[in-house]
């Protein structure tokens, strides 16, 4: 078979006039969205986002999609396109230009002016592209088209790839809102002449595939936010997405008809709606949003504050609130809002919020007990409204879990997909469009790197093994002074511990049994301190877990005497 001119660094080579598709993240987990289409030797990149750690995952901030792949051919990339502003697709761009800052940054207004601001605080000056939905802009060898798409922050694009090897469409992250609160609706329009046209490919996203039915619209959720406001006694606290402009502005529109006022808490809150206050995404009436000092002034049922935190961030103003740590002091009678989605593994963080809340006397609304949220994301119906208007040839699900990817694949399958044209990949596996034709590839590496503290890719899942068992185990630490010659204990083992009781009982135990260990006669013969380390070490755990059902991590340290 034919190979592209340029040397591909992919598996097996993209094979002439063929269009590789590698997601890189997005599928297997809801979030750190990447997928890599490659071209002619051209690398367009759509989205780079970040996921958020989960609690067997401690101390990270956030994990990036692995760019081993992308290795040597950053100059091979002619731009990224950001299909919307949401941290899980634009959060990992400062990590990707730190490779190479002059990649072009291809969105919409609002998404270019959330990732520049992110980008001016890691001192990157991007070179960006603004595209509104209906545009066309070359790409290097990529014809891109755009289209109107609606989400859960405004301004969200489908994208079209067009190349001589067919033609792809990328949902994005979308929904059908008939009655969304800018007017704009998902076009499926022109997402029907792009399938007149004839999409090889489609790029659908999977998060809410497994519910049935519509999503319902945001102006549903008027009436229970409303209600929050006409009856709350004391000050109101909204928690949200720094990014959901158009929640926002629905809490705004409330606090407003209510005659309260509003101050934005929190450095992102801030920063973002100052953003969309600039370019009219957001319509504050005048003298509605004041400064939080000033507001702290006033009486207790005229005050708003809107804040982050709604997944129960431990650093965030409603975490501190809630922990009394936060300057804003919250009690009886005062009413937490939060105008927001549970995202799966964040669920024990927030309902330790809402307990301590509850233990404080604050009322919490949430959308456990109120219409106070509605999904960013198509479900099922939708999802198969977009297949029979669309009618592609070939669908990747993208954009969530494994049960997700699948539940979107059966929907493509029901509306008359051929299986073997539905393709459910995960992260890293190469799929190849040639000659109208879709199938798996190959597999590139596609691991989760870690962002810990200052460090990018340094921590591992031993790391973070090692982490886990510390929280569940403690640490000990044995002391051994050895006799050289004999290599019996010169003097009593030490044990020192951390998150590890210090029990004369269990450690006499297990000096006891190390004792026995070194009194037989082959011990006398090692002359490796590794060997004598790994032997007392072995000892020690065993007696641990035996006699009392613990693993503390373990460190033997040996010292000849
Ligand atoms: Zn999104």
């Amino acid at each position: 078979m034919a190979r592209s001119p340029r040397k591909s660094k992919s598996p097996s080579g993209v094979p002439s006039g063929g269009l590789r598709v590698t997601p890189l993240g997005g599928l297997g987990e809801v979030g750190r969205n990447m997928t890599v289409f490659e071209y002619n030797g051209k690398l367009l990149i759509v989205d780079c986002g970040v996921l958020f750690p989960e609690e067997h995952q401690p101390g990270i901030d956030v994990i990036l999609p692995d760019f081993t792949s992308l290795q040597g051919r950053w100059d091979d990339i002619v731009g990224i396109v950001l299909t919307h502003g949401h941290e899980d697709h634009i959060g990992g761009v400062p990590y990707l230009l730190k490779e190479r800052p002059n990649i072009p940054l291809i969105g919409s207004q609002l998404t270019l002016a959330f990732i520049t601001a992110k980008l001016t605080e890691h001192k990157i000056t991007p070179v960006t592209v603004h595209v509104e939905a209906e545009d066309i802009h070359q790409s290097g060898p990529f014809e891109l088209e755009f289209v109107a798409v609606n989400h859960s922050i405004p301004d969200a694009l489908a994208v079209a790839i067009r190349t001589p090897a067919g033609l792809v469409l990328h949902t994005g992250d979308f929904k059908m809102d008939q009655f969304p609160l800018d007017g704009r609706i998902t076009d499926l329009r022109h997402f029907a002449r792009l399938g007149e046209e004839g999409v090889d490919l489609f790029l659908t996203d999977s998060t809410n595939a497994e519910v049935p039915g519509f999503t319902i619209s945001e102006r549903d959720l008027t009436p229970a936010i409303d209600q929050v406001f006409a009856t709350a006694p004391k000050r109101i606290i909204v928690s949200s997405f720094a990014s959901h402009v158009h929640r926002i502005q629905q809490v705004l529109d409330s606090a407003h008809a209510h005659g309260r006022k509003v101050a934005f808490v929190g450095r992102s809150m801030v920063k973002n709606m100052g953003i969309a206050r600039e370019l009219d995404y957001l319509n504050i009436p005048r003298g509605l949003v004041v400064d939080f000092k000033k507001l702290q002034s006033m009486p207790d049922n005229k005050i708003t504050l809107i804040c982050t935190g709604s997944q129960g961030e431990p650093m965030a103003a409603l975490s501190r609130m809630a922990n009394g740590t936060h300057q804003i002091k919250l009690g009886a009678d005062d009413t937490v809002l939060m105008a927001s989605s549970l995202i799966p593994g964040n669920e024990n963080a927030i309902y330790g919020i809402i307990n301590k809340f509850t233990d404080l006397g604050v009322q919490v609304v949430h959308k456990g007990n109120a219409k106070v949220h509605v999904s960013g994301h198509a479900s099922a119906g939708e999802l198969v409204y977009c297949y029979n208007i669309v009618q592609p040839t070939h669908v990747m699900p993208v954009h969530g879990e494994s049960k997700h990817l699948h539940a979107n694949a059966e929907l493509a399958v029901k509306t008359g997909i051929a299986p073997e044209r539905v393709l459910v990949v995960k992260d890293g596996t190469t799929v190849d469009l040639v000659n109208g034709k879709a199938a798996v590839s190959g597999q590139v590496e596609a691991g989760l790197v870690y962002v810990d503290g200052h460090t990018v890719g340094k921590v591992t899942e031993e790391t973070l093994k090692e982490r886990t068992s510390l929280q569940e185990g403690g640490a000990v630490t044995v002391v051994a002074l050895v006799d050289a010659d004999t290599n019996q204990l010169a003097e009593p083992l030490e044990f020192v511990t951390k998150g590890f009781i210090q029990d004369k009982v269990i450690f006499d135990g297990a000096a006891k049994k190390v004792s026995i260990a070194l009194s037989k006669p082959s011990v006398s013969e090692i002359d490796d301190l590794d060997q004598l380390e790994q032997l007392i070490g072995d000892t020690v755990a065993r007696h641990l877990d035996r006699a009392y059902r613990r693993a503390p991590v373990l460190t033997v340290v040996v010292i000849d005497a």
